[in-house]
Parts: structure tokens; C-alpha cells; sequence
């Protein structure tokens, strides 16, 4: 009683969106970690190569290892940390990894593997980056291994959704310069330089290089509020991203209580009026956030449905009164547009204190990710039809 319902031509469609902004040189990169983002991995990746994409970014070989289950035969890039005893496995998968220490390369050459690699610079985010004299000396490294490939360098930013100042973020990008320089000046030509996560790519055409790594936006979303502005500040056109994903529910119960009465635990709300009730099978169990309670909205009839008390594990109320309508198994709109009515990641975000990006991915992995295509996606009956009148 509890699913997702993900839009794939919507998905094949930011995707070309995308393809449009950057044109034909860059690699299209997004990135499918954290279960696409919450829609769905191998559903997003279909979805994402269909409209255009050239690699997939996930964080883990074992995402790697499901999308080459599932026959996806594109080229991937794992961001994350590989355990070194994983390393053959990865090898087998054929996927390019990141590189940022010197016991991976050991390790690979000691074991004969070959693997291309993606040279992590610190660039001020101080994640997983090298400053540049150790960058040069894991390059010097891999270059003495037989079997690996320095295929790229690559950087990420710490501060460009977070704010309209991007001084930050230029200055990361004039180390990630410098890094590149210092490299070729020692001989080392890696083929690849990539940096741009969304709110790049949207705000800044010229520093696309060679790929771009696109995580929120190929899903239809903004990084932030503050990037909309930016691009709005600079003249950028809209790219026309859409959302690609709605999350349902049904209604399980419905009852009466009586002005006074509490609502769930620890009585964190008492009805002002006689109210129905309408309870749903959904809970923080299954990514509902429990900072949502007494905040959220949810949508039946196309109509906001407040929640009262907190959020339980596996359940949620919601003060349905003003819906007379509201029946037994009626469908509800967790996230998405329901009719008229829509409620944002960025709503659920602002009202449990996250962002966007939280929202979507902590969707549980148990709660079924359904294709659908949007109808705008299906040729209209009515265009189909018509025929012209003969004269
Ligand atoms: C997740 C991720 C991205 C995508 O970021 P978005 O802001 O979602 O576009 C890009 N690069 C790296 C290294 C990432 O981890």
C-alpha cells in the first residue's frame, strides 16, 4: 500500500535537457548513486542511457554490480571508496574508479589488474582529494604500474549550491587549474578533467570540460533555491528539468474523534474540532521523516490533508475533515502533484528541516519504484483522431 510511481520519460527527458545545454562534447555523466536518488537504480539508468547519458557515477562497486546484473553495459564510474580486497571484483566489472591513495595502486599492480583512474584533487572540500604533491606523486605511481591508465582528474565542489556568492567555488576551480598544469608539466597527460555537479553545469558553460557529473537536476530538481537565483542573475534559460517522481499511498482506516481527543504519541496534538481522521500506512520506516510531524501535507482528492501528531514507524494520521468525500483505500500523494495540488521535495525539505536531496534518497529501498510515462509522454488520442475536414 505504499510505492513510487517514476516518471522514466521524464527521466530520458532532463537527460536530454541536459544533452541540449552542453552539447555533443562533453560526457553526460549523472549520477545514479543512493538508489538513483531514491527512483530506483537500474529503472533511472535505463531511463537516463535512453535519453542520452554516456557513463553512470555511483558511489559503490556493489552499484556497479547491479547495473551490470541488469545487462547495462555503459561505461561506470565508481566515486566512492573501494575496499582493496574488492578490487578484483571491480576490475571484472570494467569500471573506472577514483583514485586518492597509494595502497589502491599497490594493490592493483601487486594483483596484475588493469583499471582506468580518476585522480581525485583537493580543491577545498576536503573529502577525498590529494593536494597536489601527493596528486603527483599517486600519478608518478600509476604511471609505474602496468595495467592502469590515468584516465582523468577530477574534483568536487564544497560551496556552490549553498550560496549565490561563488568566490569559493572559483577559487577551487583555479587550484583544480593548477593541479592539471603541475601534471602535464611532469608529463602526465590524464585525457579527462571533470568538476561540474549540477549547479555547475547549469551556472557555469565554460567549465564543463571534458564530463559532467549530474546528480539532482537529472531528476528533475534544483540543487537549491540559491541556484535557481544565481542562474536567474546571470540570464541562464531554464532548462525545463522535471520531476520524475511521486510517492503514494492508500487510505487505511478512517475514523471520527471528538474535539479534545489526542493524536499519537506523546499527545503532541489535540483536536480543536471534531475531526476525521484518515490513517496511512506509511512511517519514518519507510523514509518518512519523523521531523515531518505535525508539519507535512499530504494530498487526497487533490486536496491538502494536514498531519496531526507525530510520525510512528509504519503509520502517519492526517486530519481529513475538510475532504467529506475521503474514502477507504482513496490513493494519496505523499510527494508529487495530485490534481492541482502539489507537494515539493523542497516543502517536505523546508518542513523537516533538510534539503531536496535528503528527501528523495532516504525513500526506503523496500517501497516499490513503478515505470509510468506521464501522458504528455503518450501521443494525444485527440491529435491522433482528428482528421481535417474535406472540403
Ligand atoms: C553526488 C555527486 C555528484 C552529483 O551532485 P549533484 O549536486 O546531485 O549534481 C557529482 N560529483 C560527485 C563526486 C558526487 O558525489
Amino acid at each position: 500500500m505504499i510505492w513510487c510511481e517514476i516518471d522514466v520519460g521524464a527521466l530520458s527527458e532532463n537527460m536530454r535537457a541536459f544533452r541540449r545545454l552542453i552539447g555533443p562534447t562533453p560526457i553526460l555523466a549523472p549520477a545514479v548513486k543512493a538508489n538513483a536518488y531514491g527512483h530506483g537504480l537500474t529503472l533511472a539508468a535505463r531511463a537516463f542511457l535512453e535519453g542520452g547519458a554516456d557513463w553512470l557515477c555511483v558511489h559503490s562497486v556493489d552499484e556497479a554490480s547491479a547495473l551490470r546484473a541488469a545487462q547495462i553495459t555503459a561505461p561506470i564510474y565508481v566515486m566512492g571508496p573501494i575496499p582493496l580486497d574488492d578490487l578484483p571484483r571491480a576490475a571484472a566489472l570494467e569500471v573506472r574508479a577514483v583514485a586518492y591513495n597509494r595502497e589502491m595502486i599497490t594493490r592493483l599492480g601487486e594483483a596484475g589488474l588493469k583499471m582506468r583512474l580518476h585522480l581525485k584533487i583537493e580543491t577545498g572540500n576536503h573529502r577525498q582529494g590529494l593536494e597536489i604533491p601527493s596528486a603527483l606523486a599517486l600519478a608518478d605511481q600509476i604511471a609505474a604500474t602496468p595495467g592502469l591508465t590515468l584516465e582523468g582528474i577530477a574534483s568536487h565542489f564544497a560551496d556552490i549550491e549553498d550560496t549565490t556568492d561563488h568566490s569559493y567555488a572559483r577559487l577551487q576551480l583555479t587550484r583544480f587549474n593548477e593541479a592539471h598544469a603541475a601534471l602535464r608539466a611532469r608529463g602526465h597527460a590524464p585525457a579527462m578533467r571533470h568538476l561540474s555537479n549540477t549547479a555547475a553545469t547549469l551556472l557555469w558553460p565554460d567549465q564543463r570540460m571534458d564530463m559532467v557529473r549530474v546528480g539532482i537536476g537529472a531528476y528533475g530538481l534544483w540543487p537549491s533555491a540559491e541556484t535557481r537565483i544565481a542562474a536567474a542573475l546571470v540570464g541562464r534559460a531554464d532548462p525545463g528539468l522535471r520531476p520524475a517522481l511521486i510517492w503514494k499511498t492508500r487510505v487505511g482506516q478512517i475514523k471520527a474523534i471528538p474535539e479534545g481527543a489526542y493524536v499519537g504519541y506523546g499527545r503532541t496534538f489535540q483536536a480543536t474540532r471534531p475531526t476525521r481522521l484518515a490513517v496511512l500506512p506509511v512511517g519514518y520506516y519507510d523514509g518518512y521523516d519523523r521531523g515531518l510531524s505535525n508539519l507535512a501535507h499530504v494530498l487526497i482528492r487533490g486536496r491538502r490533508a494536514p498531519l496531526r501528531g507525530r510520525v510512528c514507524m509504519n503509520l502517519i494520521m492526517v486530519d481529513a475533515t475538510d475532504i467529506p468525500e475521503v474514502c477507504l483505500e482513496d490513493e494519496v500523494v505523499l510527494l508529487g502533484a495530485q490534481g492541482e495540488a502539489e507537494i515539493t521535495a523542497e516543502a517536505m525539505a523546508g518542513w523537516a528541516h533538510s534539503i531536496n536531496y535528503e528527501i528523495i534518497t532516504r525513500i526506503a529501498a523496500h517501497v516499490p519504484r513503478r515505470a509510468t510515462r506521464a501522458p504528455a509522454e503518450r501521443p494525444a488520442i485527440e491529435a491522433r483522431a482528428y482528421r481535417p475536414p474535406r472540403p
